[in-house]
């Protein structure tokens, strides 16, 4: 069984198609392995187990009569608890959504069924997709596979750890700050966050709005092409997301990167990064130059002020955005309130932990009179500032190479301090500034044997530039081949 969950998103297409293996089975090994091993990684909120038997029952019967639909057909999928899925319990990992099932299915859910996926269920996060560690869940942390006193980085590591456990074959995550690239990296896994408007929004459950996107989790360069592929595009129900036209990204992989330019920036090692990691992304570099790409160093001379910025805009944004969790419109309504803003009080209260509570306040005092030309203002000024260097860095290099983060996955409470847990995204936070894509794809691994995120950047909608050096460097490394020790992982049950 442990043989099917460790096959790629294009080679299960493959078997399926040669009909030697069906979906029903394979959806029953995952189910198995999510049973036998998530009680100690614990990156699932929900599991849908009879939606997804009747979802993989269906599929093989298109295999069957062929009408079978696409590479992501029978496909076992599962979704960061952030995306409305229709009549099943969606939490954005806070309490004070706890019960709330949607009406519909986000649009990226949807277009993920069209395509024949079978959803597994719903995966941990960081309340309201704040924070790098999901040690902010409301209910639950979830566990770095490669070392189950580790965290698995945020805010979307329940999707990160699902797949580096073999418990989906791909996910989906949100990355407003870094999201997807850095709990990708943390576990070891391949995480692209898109262009902004690449990806719908369309029942996302918004954290910061000018910042927010969608990106897939797998395991190979390849399987985040396929499922890219499938999601992104316009939306009638998304005003944002733009109507530039979808390439076939698994098509583009085979280019390489043969007299790509690439950019280094000075910026992104800073001092203090782990050691390892520094050398790790310095040897995946040069990679990159065997493989005939040609490097050279840029400079991207405001990263120093993006974290500074964020931490203004996306809270001040938050904090308008999370306005509509009153008691009254969704999920928890706290008792024994006398009217009705006693009782919305009393729910927000109740309701959000401490993370969002701190990401309000910081947010609403942001944009309060008086202070929002001071802060929101300066804020915005630095981001155009942030996005400028990139467009002069692509102006003269066709894609940017660096870490993903400055140290690898650290020890669950050793964050406590919630500047030394946003420092985390200091190197994924100013792509989301500049909207542009980004991705992290393993770039080897510690001495301990804990694994190391490489970070490649590309100037807006050139996803498939990045895609292909990300598989040219993955095809010469072979990092991403490493699987956790399992074993481990179960308590030394096996
Ligand atoms: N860790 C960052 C934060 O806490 C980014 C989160 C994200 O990308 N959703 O805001």
């Amino acid at each position: 069984m442990a043989e099917l969950t460790s096959l790629t998103v294009r080679e299960l297409g493959a078997r399926f198609r040669r009909r030697d293996i069906g979906p029903v089975e394979v959806a029953l090994a995952y189910l198995a392995r999510i049973e036998a091993l998530d009680r100690d990684v614990r990156a699932y909120l929900t599991v849908t187990r009879d939606q997804a038997l009747a979802q993989a029952a269906a599929s093989e019967g298109r295999f069957h009569d062929g009408t079978a639909r696409g590479p992501l057909d029978g496909v076992p999928v599962a979704l960061k608890d952030l995306f409305c899925t229709r009549g099943v319990r969606t939490t954005a990992g806070s309490k004070i959504l706890d019960g709330f099932a949607p009406p519909y299915d986000a649009t990226v859910v949807a277009r993920l069924v069209d395509a024949g996926a079978v959803t597994l269920g719903k995966l941990n996060m960081d309340e309201f997709a704040m924070g790098s560690s999901t040690e902010h869940s409301g209910f639950f942390t979830t566990r770095n596979p490669w070392d189950i006193d580790r965290v698995p980085g945020g805010s979307s590591g329940g999707a990160s750890a699902a797949v580096a456990a073999g418990m989906a074959a791909a996910s989906l995550g949100t990355d407003t700050g870094g999201s997807i690239r850095q709990p990708a990296a943390f576990c070891g896994v391949v995480g692209l966050k898109p262009t902004y408007g690449r990806v719908s929004r369309h029942g996302v459950i918004a954290f910061a709005s000018s910042l927010d996107q969608v990106g897939p989790f797998a395991r190979t360069v390849e399987d985040i092409a396929l499922v890219l592929s499938a999601i992104a595009g316009p939306d009638p129900m998304d005003s944002t997301a733009v109507d530039t036209p979808v390439p076939d990204y698994a098509a583009e992989l085979a280019r390489g990167v043969e007299g790509l330019r690439i950019g280094i920036p000075a910026e992104y090692f800073i001092a203090g990064m782990d050691p390892e990691v520094e050398s790790a992304v310095r040897a995946a570099i040069a990679v990159l130059e065997q493989l005939g790409a040609r490097t050279e160093p840029v400079s991207l001379p405001h990263t120093e002020y993006g974290l500074a910025a964020y931490y203004v805009i996306a809270p001040a944004e938050a904090s308008s955005n999370l306005a509509r969790y009153d008691g009254v419109k969704y999920g928890l309504r706290a008792a024994g309130g006398k009217d009705l803003i006693d009782t919305s009080a009393r729910t927000r209260a109740a309701g959000f932990g401490n993370e969002v509570k701190r990401r309000v306040m910081l947010g609403t005092y942001a944009l309060s009179a008086g202070y929002y030309d001071a802060y929101y203002g300066r804020a915005q000024k630095i981001r155009t500032l942030v996005r400028r260097d990139f467009e002069q860095a692509f102006s003269r290099v066709d894609l940017i190479a660096a870490p993903t983060t400055p140290g690898v996955a650290f020890k669950l409470g050793e964050r406590a301090d919630p500047l030394s847990m946003y420092l985390n995204d200091v190197l994924t936070i100013p792509v989301n500034l500049a909207g542009l894509p980004g991705i992290s794809v393993p770039g080897g691994f510690t001495a301990a044997g804990l694994p190391i995120g490489f970070q490649l950047i590309g100037p807006a909608f050139g996803e498939a530039a990045v895609l292909r050096a990300a598989h040219a460097y993955e095809r010469a490394t072979l990092w991403h081949t490493r699987q956790p020790a399992l074993a481990a992982v179960r308590g030394g049950a096996a």
